[in-house]
């Protein structure tokens, strides 16, 4: 049986990509076409976050995008600002400190949003910072951080931003120029809903200043952002494309490009989920915040939630996520990004839920999916 994957990535992959990927392959070394394809594919990426600002699509998965920032800037002794209000947040820290660098954490409420005037007075007395890592949508809480405020108050400051909108990015619509974010961070296998396996870099020129200043090297090669910069000049990528991948993404982003509705649809069903997930008498873990790519959901007392996800996943074909690090058996969490955030799979997937509860002799004060298709239409 083909399982619905409703987790937060890896989300479902539309057919027009996985064609794509079997299309036939040139040597994309050699052939002076693919510079082309890829140039026009880190184009695409650019002028679907609004931004004139250079892109590149590196090998490998999302995590290879935050490395390749925190490596490209962070020089030994720097001091790096690290947004901490989620786990992915506060795991910025560890790459920091891979690099040599000095990571200064600022921990806030982790059921909330950052409140940027909070910030700021922390900024008034305190700037001295390379650069901030800030995460979007740290997926684990689903919270959404406002970068719009958050990186140009950096900028104000001097400090150079590193946003991971890995799974935000096409569910939340993100303007990079109004957010003077300096490298933003995407990976393929969530809201863009291609597989698993590249990420996209977003990087501003003075980020690219702040790289080529370095007094010391950047102390690695495959997460040097630099080695991208003459590739089309030079006719060379620091390492062979991984053209299949690419020929995916490309059609992944048109899917984006040609889908107007992308982030309304998101937001309605998000919106949805959650008031379906209250009347039902559970409880978000968020009291603020939500993004719209993902629902995470306290798992109430006398419910165990590994059984749960048995059942979702073994009796109803529904993969649904649990959680880790703190919030391991705490929380599930509900995906609807990307080709997961439709009307028909979201539905399905509060019906497996409401009966999954049922099963475990847990009852509802609701039907969620009753509730979610009344709010959807
Ligand atoms: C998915 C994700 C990444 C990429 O990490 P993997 O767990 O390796 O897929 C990075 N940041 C955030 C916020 C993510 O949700």
């Amino acid at each position: 049986m083909m399982k619905k994957i409703m987790t937060p990535g890896p989300t479902q992959v539309r057919e027009n990509v996985r064609m794509a990927r079997s299309l036939a392959t040139t040597n994309p070394d050699l052939d002076l076409e693919f510079y082309e394809y890829y140039k026009d594919t880190c184009e695409l990426f650019s002028e679907l976050l609004h931004t004139d600002n250079v892109s590149y699509i590196l090998s490998g998965e999302g995590i290879l995008g935050l490395e390749a920032a925190c490596a490209s800037l962070t020089e030994p002794g720097d001091r790096v600002l690290v947004l901490d209000n989620g786990i992915f947040g506060k795991g910025f820290a560890d790459f920091v400190n891979i690099y040599g660098g000095k990571p200064v954490l600022y921990t806030a409420d982790y059921r909330q949003d950052f409140d940027v005037n909070a910030l700021e007075e922390y900024l008034k007395q305190d700037h001295d910072f390379k650069y901030a890592a800030v995460v979007h949508c740290d997926t684990p809480t689903g919270v959404l951080n406002p970068i719009e405020t958050i990186c140009p108050l950096l900028k104000r400051y001097g400090i150079l931003s590193v946003v991971d909108a890995v799974s935000s990015m096409f569910g939340v619509d993100i303007d990079v120029d109004t957010c003077q974010a300096d490298i933003v961070c995407g990976g393929s296998q969530k809201a863009l809903s291609a597989p698993v396996g590249l990420t996209m870099v977003c990087v501003s020129d003075d980020a690219i200043r702040a790289m080529e200043q370095r007094k010391t090297p950047i102390a690695s090669f495959y997460a040097n952002l630099l080695t991208f910069r003459d590739y089309y000049k030079n006719k060379w990528f620091p390492y062979t494309m991984p053209i299949s991948d690419i020929y995916g993404l490309r059609t992944a982003l048109e899917n984006v490009k040609a889908d107007k509705e992308i982030h309304q649809r998101h937001a309605k069903i998000a919106a949805a989920v959650r008031t379906a997930v209250k009347e039902a008498g559970l409880r978000l873990y968020l009291k603020k915040g939500y993004c719209a790519t993902v629902t995470v959901v306290e798992v109430p007392e006398g419910v165990d939630s590994a059984e749960l996800l048995t059942i979702m996943d073994n009796k109803y074909g529904v993969m649904i996520a649990g959680c880790f690090d703190f919030l391991a058996g705490k929380v599930i969490r509900l995906g609807h990004m990307g080709e997961n955030a439709n009307v028909a799979d979201v539905t399905l997937m509060l019906d497996a839920l409401d009966k999954t509860f049922a099963d475990l002799g847990y009852s509802l004060k609701a039907s969620m999916k009753d509730v979610f298709v009344r709010e959807i239409n």
